[in-house]
């Protein structure tokens, strides 16, 4: 998870048996998140624990109701049932946040993933200022801590809003569409939870294409969990995001994925960002929107802007009718897409390459260009492996993939968040 306020380091003094005990702590956690529900053989397997270890560490995790486990399986010829772990977290609440131009959403979780509420408030936030676009969140946070069910705690927040957020503190370095620029953002909403009581909370911002990502990539995917995948999406931009074993890669600030603006064409159109020729001026939905004829060029932004799906929907229904103009602009678009992705390809060699938001709704007029470009690439034994995955469908990817990370960040700080409940000797 990039972006993050992390809390006070647990421990700098150097290497002792409490380290190796969260450090196992976490092995398991990170096992059953993989994994899902596990037998204990298998998780001190899985782990490198012995067993008697696994026991003990599996009883302070039930103790703080982080695992708890399931109805025995009768297997043919066992005796007693092997009764499977799986993470539990009810008592603990995660809450994702996406800050949209146009408003806030929530999705309020149990560690565990089971949905406890969402929201969707309205908010003027495009081109606000960061003061009074922090207004508008704070006051929108508030409203929403009182919907943290009785008996619930809540213990990780994750924001995603469309801007670049440098990792250490959690800063929002530029977001053009909110107009925000350097606005400490995570240090804000530690501050205002404390005064709310909520302490202590993982509180971590990032870009909500990485969590888009995030979730595509271990929610949608309909694969083994991949070692490196790379997402590309968006939908009034083009975002993407490298998912490297369930986690995304910051890289050094938490600028990593910044896929949309790759130098395509230096003779290429100007893009908002400053540079010629980026993906994003080339393949960006108003650019599609705008070439193809579909609303005039000047109408094109503002309806993105305005509402990103009706602009989508008109793109796609074009091209389903065959419009000749639509459909040379969209193969174009393929060849560009596909010429970004192959420099990527060699550069990251992922398992896998996943495309969502617009580009994967588009994915029928994409696919093809797309793949001709990779051809040369993918016919090195080193990249043959690599596949190429589209998701058609526009889920609300950004809030649930903040929820994840939220859930995540608990389950990477289990004795920071998470207090002991009950006497488990597991
Ligand atoms: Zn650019």
């Amino acid at each position: 998870m990039s972006g993050g306020r992390s809390l006070p380091p647990r421990r700098r003094r150097g290497w002792s048996t409490d380290d190796l005990r969260h450090g196992n702590l976490l092995r398991i956690l990170r096992h059953l998140r993989d994994h899902g529900p596990s037998s204990r053989n298998d998780i001190a397997a899985g782990c490198g624990l012995a067993m008697s270890t696994m026991t003990d560490l599996v009883g302070e995790l039930r103790s703080r109701r982080l695992v708890h486990e399931l109805r025995g399986v009768r297997r043919s010829g066992a005796g007693r049932p092997a009764r499977p772990v799986a993470i539990d977290g009810e008592p603990w609440c995660a809450l994702g946040i996406e800050v949209d131009l146009l408003g806030i959403e929530f999705l309020g979780t149990t560690v565990g993933g089971r949905e406890l509420w969402s929201a969707s408030v309205p908010a003027p936030l495009l081109h606000s200022s960061p003061e009074a676009g922090w207004a508008l969140l704070r006051d929108a946070l508030a409203e929403q801590l009182r919907r943290v069910p009785a008996g619930s705690r809540l213990v990780a927040v994750q924001v995603a809003l469309p801007g670049y957020v440098a990792t250490e503190p959690g800063t929002v370095g530029w977001s053009a569409g909110l107009g925000w620029d350097r606005l400490e953002l995570a240090d804000r909403l530690t501050a205002e939870l404390a005064a709310e009581g909520v302490s202590p909370v993982a509180v971590a911002v990032a870009h909500h294409c990485h969590l888009a990502g995030l979730h595509a990539v271990r929610v949608e995917l309909e694969l083994p969990l991949p070692h490196v995948a790379v997402y590309l999406g968006g939908l009034r931009e083009v975002g993407g995001a490298v998912v490297v074993d369930g986690s995304v890669f910051g890289g050094a600030q938490g600028g990593a994925g910044d896929i949309g603006h790759t130098n395509v064409d230096p003779h290429g159109p100007g893009c908002p960002c400053g540079r010629h020729g980026c993906l994003e001026s080339l393949v960006g939905l108003t650019t599609l929107l705008a070439r193809s004829g579909v609303v005039p060029a000047e109408d094109a932004e503002a309806l993105v802007t305005a509402d990103p799906k009706a602009a989508l929907g008109a793109l796609l229904a074009a091209a389903d009718a065959a419009d000749p103009q639509v459909r040379a602009v969209l193969a174009e678009a393929g060849d560009f897409l596909g010429a970004a992705l192959d420099d990527l390809v060699g550069t990251v060699n992922p398992n896998v390459v996943l495309l969502g938001g617009y580009l994967g709704v588009l994915q029928r007029y994409l696919l093809e260009p797309v793949q001709a470009r990779l051809a040369q690439r993918t016919s090195v034994s080193s990249f043959a492996g690599t596949q190429l995955v589209a998701l058609g469908d526009l889920t609300p990817r950004v809030v649930a993939g903040a929820a994840l990370a939220a859930r995540d960040a608990c389950l990477a700080d289990p004795l920071t968040l998470t207090s002991v409940l009950s006497d488990e000797a597991g």
